[in-house]
């Protein structure tokens, strides 16, 4: 029986929320079900705005031109990274500066980023890779002395957290802006699908008009102006009710989900972790300062070979595992770009990291199924 990387999640509720939803006479954005998503997330992990988006990407586009970057502007974040978090500031004509990821895990490794900030630097994008919270005290101190912007790309990171300050606080709640993903492959998904979370109040209402076409519509139908028209740049960024539909049916979910998510981690995690270790694999490395919203299970291979072997006998039993970023300094439309720097342990990640199925619906006799061939492969047997 063949084992697929992902497998979407359904909470058997999305079908009536939809229906609802047609049945209500708006399927355009900004519905009932926009808003119900909305006050979910201000409400559980105290976003002060919240606007839904068609895509985390859209997400990363909207929070560059909120912020005003423009060419000639600086923007540093991780090269093991996807890559909207770059092209969102691309786009604007920003100047990308990739910085390393730590030795222990691909999120950026926040000593490296201090020589790279200059007087055109204007924001920093951490990515919280699986899920995992970056240094966020070390950043917020950096955005501090230099005053730059932090736009969290928290597409993988959703109901998570990060301890290093007085209060626990929810990721995505760092930054003045963060930006979250609801595609398939994350823990909680709309098909296509992304939040904005404005923590910054002085960039609410400019939000609001990017969001809307670079008009006040919003404002015009809390009835607070009497007409509305173009005020501002924008474009289109707003979901239709169909798809906040069905968003809402997995955030009535969200508990039971990641509940289920967290076993299946922590069993491949008692299994692998005391016996690949000898076969010189790094197994997944949490700081204590995070939670672990368990998005991702991966093994970091001791080098690529070793993870070709393991991808082969796993594709020979019809187990799909897979592999992460490229490096995005050296992609083929950056690598021209790039300033020569070079970023070891982003290569390594990208050379070594293999990601292991995980889904909802993943059963415990699949997962040891998945972790003896892993081991028996390592030992040299099939
Ligand atoms: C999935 C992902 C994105 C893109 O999300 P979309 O909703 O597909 O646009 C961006 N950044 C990271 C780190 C991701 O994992």
């Amino acid at each position: 029986m063949s084992i697929p990387f992902n497998k979407p999640y359904l909470s058997g509720d999305e079908f009536n929320f939809i229906r609802d939803a047609i049945e209500s006479g708006q399927i355009s954005g900004n519905g009932k079900y926009t808003k119900l998503c909305q006050n979910f997330f201000n409400e559980q992990y105290g976003f002060k705005h919240s606007l839904l988006t068609t895509s985390c990407t859209d997400a990363l586009e909207m929070s560059a031109i909120l912020l005003n970057i423009q060419a000639g502007d600086e923007v540093i974040m991780p090269a093991y990274t996807f890559v909207s978090t770059a092209n969102a500031f691309a786009l604007r004509g920003a100047k990308l500066v990739f910085a390393d990821s730590s030795a222990l895990h691909p999120n950026l490794d926040v000593h490296s980023i201090e020589p790279l900030i200059n007087e055109r630097t204007k924001a920093i994008v951490p990515v919280h890779y699986a899920g995992t919270s970056v240094d966020m005290k070390g950043l917020m101190a950096l955005a501090n002395t230099y005053n730059l912007s932090i736009i969290e790309d928290a597409a993988q990171a959703i109901d998570n957290y990060n301890d290093q300050f007085e209060e626990r606080k929810a990721l995505g709640s760092f930054g003045s802006l963060a930006a979250f993903s609801f595609h398939e492959t994350k823990n909680i998904i709309s098909g296509e699908g992304g939040l904005l979370a404005i923590n910054d109040n002085n960039l609410k209402s400019r939000a609001e008009i990017i969001w809307e076409k670079g008009t006040n519509r919003s404002a015009f139908f809390r009835g607070e102006i009497n007409k509305y028209g173009w005020v501002d740049l924008g474009s289109s960024f707003l979901p239709s009710e169909i798809i906040s539909a069905f968003l809402y049916a997995q955030l009535n979910q969200i508990k039971k989900i990641q509940e289920k998510r967290q076993a299946i981690w922590s069993l491949y995690d008692t299994l692998l972790r005391p016996e690949l270790e000898q076969f010189g694999i790094q197994l997944p490395y949490i700081p204590g300062y995070s939670g672990n919203n368990a998005h991702i299970y991966y093994l970091l291979c001791k080098n690529l070979a070793q993870r070709e072997l393991i991808i082969q006998a796993l594709k020979d039993k019809g187990i799909h595992a897979v592999f992460h970023y490229q490096s995005l300094h050296r992609s083929p439309y950056f690598k021209n770009k790039h300033d020569g720097r070079t970023l070891t342990n982003s290569d390594r990640f990208s050379d070594t990291l293999l990601r292991l199925p995980l889904y909802y619906e993943l059963e415990s006799h699949q997962i040891i199924r998945i972790c003896h061939i892993i081991i028996k492969t390592l030992h040299g047997k099939s």
